[in-house]
């Protein structure tokens, strides 16, 4: 989707509202009443005006008396926008991914070892208790013989070290604070380029590979892989180019239908995002916040499952309008 589409769908929905438009997936084209000549008199229900994007160029139609006409046309008639205004708003856009790509200068650090700080987790049974009771090292699509670790901070404040083996290899780690203290919640080495997390372990018969956040949610969901950010490295772009011909590459948050902070940071996602386009959308019926706390819940599954993983997956707009239709 290009940033003047973005600004479209963004326009229209603030001037209409996301109850007065109706989008139709297959053609890519919102339907709502045109506000140009006022469409029917008669019926306060007919809706004759559409926005194509399945078009080179983005267009408008309407099937009262206005005719076709260039999107540019129709926000200027429409709106009284002019192209000035928007020009200004897209390269607002095409800067913020420009500073995305550059950030990150460091190194990739071909293997970690155990630093002597770290002790086993089995030494401590708080620690071995929340790893039990989140079900983390009886997870489906975790490394084979995989070990986490712990450390003692400042103030008795704990964090759980967890290495990043990729191809048998600890490529990376991050730790994560044990109780809340005023310590960052995540940690990762610093001059050191982040990876990607499970990208070794892809069954290649099911052609999907999920990006998460969380390394805990990810070693639940099949072809489930670990960026330890929403957003993606370079590196870990240049990494996932090298998948893209054989597998969709999905954006996998938190359950967005139960909280609003994770529908907002997935609109943000949705648009700052341009490459990788497909997202995973959670069904209305599952409740849970995340695929970890599903599997507390549950004695199965569910992220397991080929064709659950498969049936939820949206492209770019079909994502959006799901996401702008839900009510909070
Ligand atoms: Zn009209």
């Amino acid at each position: 989707m290009t940033n003047f589409e973005k600004y479209l769908i963004k326009t229209i929905y603030t001037k209409f509202g996301k109850d007065n438009i109706f989008y139709k997936e297959d053609k890519r084209a919102f339907n709502f009443k045109c506000c140009i000549c006022g469409d029917s008199h008669k019926s306060e229900h007919k809706k004759r005006g559409w926005l194509y994007l399945d078009r080179a160029t983005p267009l408008y139609h309407c099937y009262n008396e206005c005719g076709t006409m260039s999107a540019e046309t129709f926000l200027k008639k429409a709106f009284n926008i002019d192209s000035s205004e928007y020009k200004k708003e897209y390269y607002t856009f095409k800067n913020k991914e420009e500073v995305i790509e550059k950030k990150q200068e460091n190194k990739l650090i071909e293997e970690f070892q155990v630093d002597k700080s770290w002790k086993q987790i089995t030494d401590n049974y708080q620690i071995l208790n929340y790893v039990k009771k989140r079900k983390i090292l009886e997870a489906p699509y975790t490394p084979k013989d995989w070990k986490l670790y712990y450390i003692d901070g400042k103030f008795d404040s704990k964090r759980i070290i967890i290495p990043w083996i990729i191809d048998d290899k600890m490529k990376y780690w991050q730790s994560r604070q044990f109780a809340k203290d005023n310590s960052p919640r995540y940690l990762f080495p610093k001059n050191s380029q982040k990876p990607i997390f499970g990208i070794d372990r892809l069954d290649s018969n099911f052609p999907y590979i999920f990006l998460l956040e969380g390394i805990f949610n990810t070693i639940f969901v099949k072809n489930g892989v670990c960026l330890g950010s929403c957003s993606m490295t370079e590196l870990q772009r240049d990494i996932l180019r090298k998948y893209k011909d054989n597998y969709t590459i999905v954006w996998m948050l938190d359950n967005t239908t139960i909280d609003k902070t994770s529908s907002d940071k997935f609109l943000k996602l949705i648009n700052n995002n341009n490459e990788f386009n497909n997202y995973f959308v959670w069904p209305k019926e599952v409740k849970v916040k995340d695929p970890n706390d599903y599997v507390q819940e549950n004695t199965c599954n569910i992220f397991s499952d080929e064709n659950f993983l498969k049936s939820n997956v949206c492209g770019q707009d079909k994502a959006k309008v799901k996401l702008l239709f839900k009510k909070f």
